[in-house]
């Protein structure tokens, strides 16, 4: 199938999240159906948001809308404006101890996938921090850079996924998204620039060892990333027949639930070393998995499901923001 591209319509793009159990957020906004960087590991595809439009897809020339994920994608261009109708209206706002009230762009695309997701994503943007929300931005793409003076504010956090740096196995595992390489010289223009930034250690592939993360950290920690959420690569579902289809021989390793929870342990006590050695276990925020249970000391379990994160969303960014954007402080009086 060759790539198809298009636009869609939608009726409230904020949607509340389940993403607080990951102290990711409390609201999200996807930008677009589909995603062109078409990770093998992507678990978008099996979702609902996916499952339950394949006749609406299929209508749009998508022939199997989750087996042919990274090959269509279609943009909500009209996103900026029905958000700020749909905030200009809104009593009240969910805010979660864990989900701090954030809304995330995005969960199920790339915000920065390209210039036309770019310019609704800063749309978004912009609309949200004129109503005083915060904002997560959670990309693969360098493209956010483009839009650092939009980004660099106070009420909004950038985070990218670099679950390692190594160019050539990203071909294999995401082969249409920008190279981590490109991804963690973002990173370091963010840093020099000033904005908050966090990362996602995610999903890291079984082949990380112990002195793997230890360099991934070391990296990591030259752009001082807020927080580091990591996650390991589950292949459990269809997307580990993508993978096996991609020819990633791994995911037989991590194929089975029993193989998957002893590869989840081994690197998260990997993880937790490193993070010590290099001095950023406070900032390390683990992505358990309820599925886990059995395997794991439950406690353990229950210490990381729905924990707010480290990040800092204080009264002084509040005020930044109220002296960028003064109809804030009007609102607030
Ligand atoms: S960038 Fe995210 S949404 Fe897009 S294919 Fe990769 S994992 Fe899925």
């Amino acid at each position: 199938m060759s790539i198809i591209k298009g636009t869609e319509k939608i009726v409230n793009p904020l949607q509340e999240s389940a993403l607080n159990k990951k102290g990711l957020c409390d609201y999200v906004i996807n930008v677009a159906s589909g995603c062109l960087h078409g990770c093998t590991f992507c678990y978008v595809p099996s979702t609902p948001a996916i499952r339950t439009r394949q006749a609406q897809l299929k209508e749009k020339g998508v022939t199997d809308p989750q087996l042919d994920w990274g090959q269509y994608i279609f943009v909500r261009e009209e996103i900026p404006a029905l958000l700020e109708k749909i905030l200009s209206r809104k009593k009240s706002w969910r805010e979660t101890p864990e989900g701090k009230g954030v809304v995330l762009l995005c969960s199920g695309t790339d915000p920065y996938q390209n210039k036309q997701t770019a310019s609704v994503t800063r749309g978004a943007v912009e609309a949200l921090s004129q109503s005083n929300k915060r904002v997560r931005i959670l990309t693969r793409s360098p493209l956010w850079v483009n839009d650092i003076e939009t980004l660099n504010r106070p009420n909004v956090i950038v985070g990218m996924s670099l679950p390692f740096l190594d160019d050539e196995l990203s071909r294999k595992i995401e082969p249409s998204a920008p190279l981590p390489t490109e991804r963690y010289k973002a990173m370091l223009v963010g840093y020099e620039a000033g904005c908050r930034l966090y990362v996602a250690i995610a999903p890291t592939p079984p082949s990380m060892t112990l002195d793997a993360f230890r360099k991934h950290l070391e990296k990591i920690m030259c752009f001082n990333p807020e927080v580091i959420f990591w996650e390991p690569i589950n292949a459990r579902g269809t997307n580990g027949k993508r993978m096996l289809a991609a020819g990633l021989e791994f995911a037989r390793s991590i194929m089975t639930k029993k193989s998957w929870a002893e590869n989840f342990i081994q690197q998260w006590e990997y993880i937790e070393a490193a993070a010590k050695e290099i001095g950023c276990i406070e900032r390390l925020h683990i992505w358990v998995d309820s599925e886990l249970r059995g395997y794991i000391d439950e406690s353990k379990l229950e210490h990381w499901l729905y924990r707010p994160t480290v990040e800092e969303w204080d009264k002084t960014r509040v005020e930044k923001a109220e002296e960028k954007y003064p109809q804030i402080s009007d609102k607030n009086k």
